[in-house]
């Protein structure tokens, strides 16, 4: 099976929604998370055990974990996944967690704490994890990527994947205000997937504390990097409708706000 999922044959890139309401998920969605060809977990959202599970996928499967950035609503169920890794007998170093180097090991640290990793689990080997500097690239088994940092209270990053498979390219951002500079790491990607969390419209630098985007800045900065696609998530899903048509404005290729377990093939 590990084979199969990881099959240089593979001839699809597929990115599947877990997740695409904002920081307090709505009853049956849950914050900004998918999974990349069935075994690549980006963020964790609030609840991505039973979201793995209620749309057919089996956790043990996933081998990567990739955080945007350590805010609470995007790795909030990092324990619950290791605690469903540790009972169902995954090899733990084979679960290899990637994020910002200024917030990932005391993270993944913390939580194994909170499960009493030491002494309930201290046969089962611990999570590899691989703290990157923004800017810097990283080498799977099927996949490359590159990384630019975000424009965030908290060091961030935005991601430009590299399918070695079907040579398909793609970008994420995690939550950040709008940010010119990362379109240079986006340019040459088919699809963005980037943040609205602050609905319709660009936002006024001057009301950005908590430094987000508007679906008028998302769509500002799919323009800018080239990109075919536009995906647009983690904000009131209330207003999703409004922010894809106001995105629509400015950026002239699809622009979609994902339903919970869509999958898209790039
Ligand atoms: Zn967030
Ligand atoms: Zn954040």
């Amino acid at each position: 099976m590990m084979e199969e999922k990881k099959s240089m044959e593979r001839k699809e890139t597929s990115i599947c929604f877990l997740g695409t309401d904002t920081y307090r998920p709505t009853i049956g969605n849950d914050t900004a998370s998918f999974i990349i060809n069935r075994h690549i977990l980006v963020d964790t959202g609030w609840n991505v055990v039973r979201n793995l599970n209620a749309l057919g996928f089996d956790p043990k499967q996933i081998d990567y974990l990739l955080f945007t950035h350590m805010h609470h609503d995007h790795y909030l169920s990092l324990p619950s996944i290791l605690f469903e890794l540790l009972m169902t007998g995954k090899k733990m170093e084979e679960l290899k967690i990637i994020g910002p180097e200024a917030d990932v090991e005391l993270v993944v640290q913390r939580a194994l704490d909170f499960l009493q990793a030491e002494r309930f689990f201290s046969d089962r080997g611990a999570p590899t994890v691989i703290p990157l500097k923004p800017g810097s690239s990283f080498e799977g088994e099927d996949f490359t990527f590159r990384t630019s940092e975000t424009l965030h209270p908290v060091q961030g990053m935005c991601y430009r994947f590299s399918d070695k498979a079907t040579g398909k390219i793609f970008s994420f951002t995690g939550d950040t205000a709008y940010h010119p500079p990362l379109a240079d790491l986006i340019r040459g990607s088919s699809l963005l997937i980037t943040e609205a969390s602050r609905g319709p419209g660009k936002v006024d630098m001057s009301t950005n504390k908590g430094l987000h985007s508007g679906a008028g800045d998302a769509a500002e900065l799919a323009v800018a990097s080239g990109v075919d696609q536009l995906i647009l998530l983690h904000g009131e899903v209330s207003q999703s409708a409004a922010s894809v048509a106001d995105a629509q404005l400015i950026f002239k290729g699809s622009v979609r706000w994902p339903e919970v377990g869509e999958e898209f093939i790039v």
